[in-house]
């Protein structure tokens, strides 16, 4: 059988769809391995949100050039097949096939043509990617994998943000029916998962036969064995009083909101095509502050966005200065082309973007150090990681207001998917202490 090399660039939509394209090549009894000098079939599942992201990406095909042997196929998928399905052929020529974000269901037809029998019964031991066979028995952070599953709950988006590349490489937006993430979250549950990410670019905006987000987090957080649940993206504009009101009366519920705001200022916002103005973005979080006072609310930023004056970034960092986030995601804006940002005038100089970017930055590490200093002392239930990457002699995990902690490894303990740290030390990265 086919083997094949899986490398996943991007965010958790690219993650959730790699373990889809893996579960579709598991199922035709493919094997994975992490070698990509050995493997029959080559698949990068790639981004297109920022040009870094894009350069990694076109780096990466160099590099797989010279490794991939002549009778090996490349797949690229992902948001850049989409967006430079025209180019792609000329900018890398040893490329064997695209396929954008919407053509998952042509995979299985895809690796047919490319000789992967496709009439065979599904393999019966469970599907293993090459990192967790890596080391059979050993505490490895593939022994934890498992404990995190990405369930999505939309696909697409049709916000049409003016800097935005998402809707054009992964089209309108779908909601999927709530059966099937029901059953999706219970298969999660009896692989060993703790923790379920309800995933989409924008889930406020799910609507499926009348049911929407406040009825859908209420639905699945009822399912018996699911331990911790949280979802990513809320957009501003569509997440209301009934979504705070339903995750105050979640048991389950990880106290965590990412709530992109991406700029202080409504003449940004309305170049942006946001929908909101910073107050109404303001009075939200206070309702939600109300009623979920200790939870985590992070964000993104965008510095230097075209149009963005020095007294808009100002506000931009007033805002972060004033300690309305605990952790923000802060990017340089990045020209998309095809995007209506992409030739708005004037825009910022790239120097610019990043001392602006360093500004607000700084800002936000000053609050989330602040933040992560509050939990010394207590003890906090973390969700194991596996072993520090940094440090292999001690283990590292999240809290649910989604903070690293790492504490010393203990030799002899059976390896634990939650372990209660008491909490000793702060740091912008997050939180060091001890077994409790
Ligand atoms: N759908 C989510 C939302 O609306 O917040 C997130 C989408 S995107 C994968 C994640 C973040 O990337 C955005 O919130 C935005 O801050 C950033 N982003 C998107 N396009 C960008 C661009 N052209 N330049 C810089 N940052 C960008
Ligand atoms: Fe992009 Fe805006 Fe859609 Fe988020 S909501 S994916 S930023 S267009």
């Amino acid at each position: 059988m086919p083997s094949i090399y899986l490398q996943t660039f991007g965010c958790q939509m690219n993650v959730a769809d790699s373990n889809g394209l893996a579960h579709q090549a598991w199922s035709l009894g493919c094997t994975f391995t992490d070698a990509p000098d050995e493997a029959d079939i080559l698949i990068l599942n790639t981004c297109a949100i920022r040009e870094k992201a894009e350069m990694r990406v076109y780096s990466r095909l160099g590099q797989l050039k010279a490794i991939k042997r002549a009778q090996s196929k490349l797949l690229v998928a992902g948001c850049l097949a989409e967006k430079d399905r025209a180019v792609m052929r000329k900018k890398a020529p040893h490329v064997d096939a695209l396929l954008g974000p919407r053509d998952y269901r042509q995979f299985k037809a895809l690796l047919a043509d490319w000789g992967v029998p496709t009439d065979l019964p599904p393999p019966e031991t469970p599907m293993r990617l090459p990192s967790a066979e890596d080391a059979p028995g050993e505490d490895s952070p593939a022994q934890y994998a498992h404990l995190r599953a990405l369930v999505s709950i939309t696909r697409g988006c049709e916000k049409f943000c003016t800097y935005c590349i998402v809707p054009y490489t992964r089209g309108p937006l779908e909601s999927i029916p709530p059966e099937e993430i029901e059953t999706q979250i219970q298969r999660e549950i009896r692989c060993g998962a703790k923790e379920i990410t309800l995933l989409g670019q924008n889930v406020n905006s799910y609507l499926y036969e009348g049911l929407d987000f406040a009825g859908l987090l209420r639905r699945v957080s009822r399912i018996e064995g699911l331990e911790r649940l949280t979802f990513l993206t809320s957009h501003p504009h569509d997440f209301n009083r009934d979504v705070v009101d339903a995750l105050a009366e979640l048991p389950n519920i990880e106290p965590r909101l990412h709530l992109p705001v991406q700029c202080g200022s409504n003449d940004v916002l309305a170049a942006m095509a946001r929908l909101y103005t910073i107050e109404q973005y303001l009075e939200k979080i206070a309702y939600f502050r109300e009623r979920l006072p200790r939870w985590a609310l992070t964000t993104d930023i965008i510095c230097g966005f075209p149009t963005e004056t020095e007294s808009d970034f100002l506000e931009t960092l007033g805002l972060v200065e004033r300690g309305t986030f605990e952790y923000a995601f802060v990017f340089a804006f990045s020209p998309r082309a095809g995007t209506p940002a992409a030739t708005m005038e004037p825009q910022v100089p790239q120097e610019e973007r990043l001392r602006r970017l360093q500004a607000v930055s700084a800002a936000q590490n000053e609050r989330t150090r602040r933040f992560h200093e509050s939990f010394i002392g207590e003890t906090a239930s973390v969700l194991v990681s596996g072993p520090s990457k940094k440090d292999p002699a001690r283990m590292a995990g999240k809290t649910g207001h989604n903070i690293t902690v790492i504490w010393p490894r203990e030799a002899s303990t059976e390896p634990k998917p939650v372990v209660e740290v008491a909490i000793e030390q702060a740091q912008t990265w997050g939180l060091v202490g001890r077994v409790a």
